[in-house]
């Protein structure tokens, strides 16, 4: 049912006529006539000249005829009622046929008018909602930093909104209506990408229009917008004949963009120069896990590209030294759970490449979405090893014998006791060896052949040791031996042959051949003993009765 809009609206154009409509039925049946239209506030009523309003109010009470009132509904056939024409007499009164007839064309002409005041007054209600939608969508188009425009393609003819103007600065009447003239607004740099993108779209190779690009303001500055169309009527043959669009200021979030990427540019550039790789790493709560960020540092480090790391974290795990994966894993995996600190110091075999080793350090941290990322770098951690393991040596090494030193070889004797003492069926046996009559040949051609026989006995020490064994220089001429799984038998055998080895080798000094010999006392290691300084006393012991027996001599304690 369509409401009856306006039909209550006084002075519509039909007022006169439904007015004119009353009287005449009024005059022709001498009686008082009223026409009703629209219910409760939207009533609206017509009535004979002269009715009073107690005699107006009793009348439309009626709701059916009565011998003094007939009701008449005015309905276009099955249509709710527009409304109601009553025809009230002071005395109860009949129709004869012809009044009947007259009625009912009075009924039709006001029924007619009826409908042309409803039409009428719904067109002015739908006119009234599209003005305000229109006001509603300029507001917000206007509000958003947006202008309009229409062109004519076929004439070159362009309207812009006032908006659109104002978005440049330009007052109503300062901008003109052709094309060639808003090209001149446009960047000279961006220009023939603006002409070429509209040209893809007139000839349809687009589905519409869309380009950022530069417009110069009123004050001669240039702004940056994004300008989108489409043509809305072709020709039959294609041919673009109207094309409208929007133009929105981008400005700001050009400007915002060009930060963004500032800051992206420095961060990588900072992250680049910084020697070693910088990343950030996420793992995801299926468990799946991607590198995110990757410093140009990975190539140096891994031997793979930022982007190649960023497609495959595996690649880094693959290229971990096999002994040391577990604990690369591991350590991840333990700094996920508890989000403590990575920290770890791994080895890294590239292929083509020496192993080198890395220090990784990262802190982790729990994503809403349960992810765990990481931010953190890796630096190679080569040199520092190297020198902290010559640093190690030199702490360790005896500097003329390249021998343990001191410090060191007792240090193993302890080792090796603890090995003893956690399997006391073993058996372990120390030698002391000290040169005879070393100070002669100090003596006799100088301290630098001195130098040289210790080396040369260091030498063949060395060459009789097994890997499990140590031989160290206790100091001057005095070495020491550790032989581990080895009973005294075999540490005899041991010493002969070192004694056999310097007598079959003396050292040369000037072509003369200056022969060595060594004295050697040997003692077990035992499991039960308290220290090894005592074990080593007992050898010692043996060793000074070597001396007292003649030297070049092995005893036992
Ligand atoms: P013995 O047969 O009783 O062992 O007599 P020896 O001469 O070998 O023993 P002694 O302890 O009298 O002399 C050891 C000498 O070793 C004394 C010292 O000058 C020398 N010596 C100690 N350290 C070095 C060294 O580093 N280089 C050289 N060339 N000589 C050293
Ligand atoms: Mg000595
Ligand atoms: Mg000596």
């Amino acid at each position: 049912m369509q409401p009856l809009y306006s039909v209550n609206v006084p002075n519509s154009a039909n007022d006169e006529q439904l007015d004119g409509v009353v009287r005449l039925v009024s005059r022709y049946f001498d009686s008082a006539a009223v026409l009703v239209s629209g219910t409760g506030s939207a009533r609206h009523i017509w009535a004979s000249p002269g009715l009073s309003e107690t005699r107006l109010t009793r009348i439309i009470g009626i709701s059916e005829t009565t011998p003094n009132t007939l009701v008449w509904p005015l309905q276009a056939q099955a249509d709710t009622p527009l409304g109601t024409l009553y025809l009230h007499f002071d005395q109860p009164h009949q129709l004869d046929a012809k009044q009947r007839e007259a009625l009912q064309d009075f009924a039709a002409l006001a029924l007619d008018l009826l409908v042309r005041a409803a039409d009428e007054a719904r067109q002015r209600h739908e006119i009234a909602a599209l003005r305000d939608s229109e006001r509603r969508m300029a507001l917000a188009i206007s509000g958003s930093g947006t202008g309009i425009w229409d062109r004519n393609v076929a004439t070159g003819e362009i309207h812009y909104s006032s908006s659109w103007k104002a978005l440049l600065g330009y007052a109503e009447h300062e901008i003109g209506n052709r094309i060639e003239e808003s090209y001149t607004r446009v960047h000279p740099a961006d220009l023939d990408y603006v002409r070429a993108t509209i040209q893809a779209h007139l000839d349809q190779r687009t589905e519409a229009y869309e380009v950022e690009h530069r417009l110069r303001c009123r004050d001669g500055q240039y702004k940056w917008v994004c300008s989108r169309g489409k043509v809305v009527e072709r020709d039959k043959h294609g041919k673009p004949l109207r094309m409208v669009g929007t133009t929105t200021d981008i400005t700001a979030m050009r400007r915002l963009s060009e930060q963004v990427q500032l800051t992206a540019t420095l961060m990588t550039d900072l992250t680049n120069e910084i020697p070693g790789m910088v990343f950030q790493y996420r793992r995801q709560a299926d468990g799946t896990s991607a590198f995110t960020y990757v410093s140009a540092g990975a190539q140096a480090i891994c031997g793979l590209s930022a982007m190649q790391l960023m497609q495959d974290a595996q690649a880094l795990t693959d290229i971990v030294h096999p002994d040391d994966r577990k604990a690369f894993i591991d350590s991840f995996q333990l700094s996920a759970e508890q989000l403590t600190p990575w920290h770890l110091e791994f080895r890294v075999q590239v292929p083509g490449r020496e192993i080198a080793w890395c220090q990784g350090e990262a802190c982790p941290r729990r994503e809403e979405d349960g992810s765990v990322i990481w931010h953190g770098f890796m630096t190679d951690l080569t040199e520092r090893k190297q020198i902290e393991a010559e640093l190690q040596a030199f702490a360790t090494t005896d500097f003329l014998t390249q021998l343990a030193n001191r410090r060191h070889f007792m240090c193993q004797l302890e080792a090796e006791l603890a090995r003893l003492q956690r399997s006391p069926e073993q058996s372990a046996a120390i030698l002391m060896f000290d040169l005879d009559y070393f100070k002669t040949i100090n003596d006799r051609w100088g301290h630098n052949v001195g130098d040289q026989a210790l080396r040369h006995f260091a030498g063949i020490l060395s060459s009789q040791l097994r890997k499990t064994d140590t031989a160290g220089r206790l100091g001057g001429e005095e070495f020491a031996v550790v032989l581990s799984e080895a009973n005294l038998d075999k540490a005899r055998n041991f010493a002969t042959r070192i004694q056999n080895e310097l007598a079959r080798s003396p050292i040369l000094h000037a072509g003369e051949p200056i022969f060595l010999a060594v004295s050697v006392g040997i003692s077990s290691l035992n499991a039960s003993d308290a220290s090894v300084e005592a074990a080593l006393s007992r050898s010692d012991i043996a060793l000074y009765c070597a001396k007292r027996g003649g030297r070049n001599r092995i005893e036992y304690h």
